[in-house]
């Protein structure tokens, strides 16, 4: 596969920005080669500027629901676009995409539209502490919640731990109230619980992880998490940036039926444009300002292109029959993929959930806690290699899941599934 004009592009980039790169999961530092630069890109399908074609589970890290340049979001990114394109003064286009979500969202009343996930986070967590005046936050080891000062925390070595800052430039002050405990695991939320639940603000979780590997909860888990904050008044804080919009409508709080206290949303919200929101049920939402006391605000917060993007997107996904058809395509690739490692004796598996997709190299074993990964990458850098040889695209980390659009057809899947048979025999062959 030539590869020289994506190569040259890298080595002018790497002059330009750390690693190349504006955001660290694009290099290639786990996998081989320069990272791809993208031409363009065009339902499941993106080009490189080597002109190589690929089925793309990237989708930009999740956002991409519809697959890329969709005729609907393109329409309404342009109708907009002359009318100008940011005022700092209101515009209807985010009361309509607000309406979109609350109307088909019992879980929140009001919103606020932000322009990324990590803004919605950080956001989300200071209402959590300015409502409740509490200043410790739970979390839960492998979730990742965008790069929060507050949320950047590895757990430390025992069973309920104050986080460890996971990156420079975080003073232990600023994780000395962040409390880690591992993922699915009933008795370490009881041991947390009853030395913190006073101090506690919030508790805040992935429920359906999927930045480290998809770790699938438990059902009865999350159900013991939402009694457990009832009963001491801990606010239940679902960051929903990736499985918002994407297991269903109402994300993983719909899926599992479920009520947070209050939730985060990015990545599919906007269309393939910069939003994020945060939202809760108005007693909470009057905390923030100007209503309440809780300051938060930004320059391009419901920017009239990206709300465009994101009103355009939305009318597709709440379309009856939506959420199970993706589901439905999602699931025949995944089964006929796993059927055929299973028949070979291959140590692995795809684990699925909704749209999404992770690569485990790992045959039967359900993987719920991120102490469970196996860290040996070695498989899932010959498998990206492989897979991209046969012009498959997935994210360049084994830690990173796989994202199925609208628009990748029976067909597209079945031919990603025998790519993916073909990857695997050259893996383990
Ligand atoms: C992607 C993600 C974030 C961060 O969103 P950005 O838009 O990248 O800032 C936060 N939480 C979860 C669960 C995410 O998947």
């Amino acid at each position: 596969m030539k590869r020289s004009n994506s190569e040259k592009l890298y080595k002018k980039a790497l002059e330009y920005f750390p690693g190349g790169v504006n955001s660290p999961v694009r290099a290639f530092k786990a996998v081989e080669g320069a990272p791809l630069f993208i031409k363009k890109g065009k339902g499941p399908y993106i080009w490189d500027e080597d002109e190589n074609q690929f089925i793309d589970f990237c989708c930009s890290f999740g956002p991409l629901i519809l697959g890329h340049a969709h005729p609907d979001v393109h329409k309404n990114i342009v109708d907009n676009l002359s009318n100008g394109t940011t005022f700092g003064a209101p515009t209807k286009l985010e009361s309509e995409l607000a309406e979109i979500i609350i109307s088909r969202n019992p879980y929140i009343d009001k919103i606020r539209f932000v322009s990324s996930g990590t803004e919605a986070v950080m956001s989300g967590v200071r209402l959590a502490r300015g409502f409740t005046g509490r200043n410790k936050i739970l979390k839960f080891e492998g979730c990742y919640h965008g790069h929060v000062d507050s949320l950047m925390v590895n757990a430390g070595s025992g069973l309920v731990t104050f986080g460890e800052s996971s990156s420079a430039g975080i003073p232990e002050d600023v994780v000395a109230d962040t409390i880690v405990i591992p993922l699915n695991d009933v008795n370490a939320l009881e041991i947390a619980f009853e030395k913190y639940a006073h101090e506690l603000a919030c508790v805040i979780i992935e429920p359906i992880p999927a930045n480290n590997g998809l770790l699938l909860q438990e059902k009865s888990f999350l159900l013991k998490l939402r009694e457990m904050c009832t009963e001491h008044n801990v606010l239940l804080f679902f960051d929903e940036v990736i499985s918002g919009f994407r297991v269903a409508f109402s994300g993983a709080a719909e899926y599992y039926d479920i009520t947070p206290d209050i939730v985060s949303y990015g990545k599919i919200i906007g269309g393939g444009l910069p939003v994020g929101a945060y939202g809760a049920k108005k007693h909470i939402m009057q905390s923030v300002s100007p209503d309440g006391p809780v300051y938060q605000a930004g320059t391009l917060s419901g920017n009239p292109v990206a709300m465009a993007a994101g009103i355009a997107q939305l009318n597709i996904c709440s379309k009856p029959g939506f959420y199970e058809d993706q589901e439905m395509r999602t699931k025949t690739m995944v089964e006929s993929v796993n059927s055929y490692a299973k028949e070979k004796g291959y140590d692995f598996k795809l684990v699925t959930i909704g749209s999404i997709f992770w690569i485990a190299f790992a045959d039967d074993t359900t993987i719920r806690s991120a102490s469970q990964i196996n860290t040996d990458m070695t498989p899932f850098k010959k498998l990206h290699k492989a897979l991209l040889e046969r012009s498959v695209y997935v994210g360049p980390s084994g830690y990173e899941v796989g994202f199925v659009s609208q628009v990748h057809t029976k067909e597209v899947l079945e031919n990603a599934a025998q790519q993916f048979k073909n990857a695997l025999d050259e893996v383990f062959g």
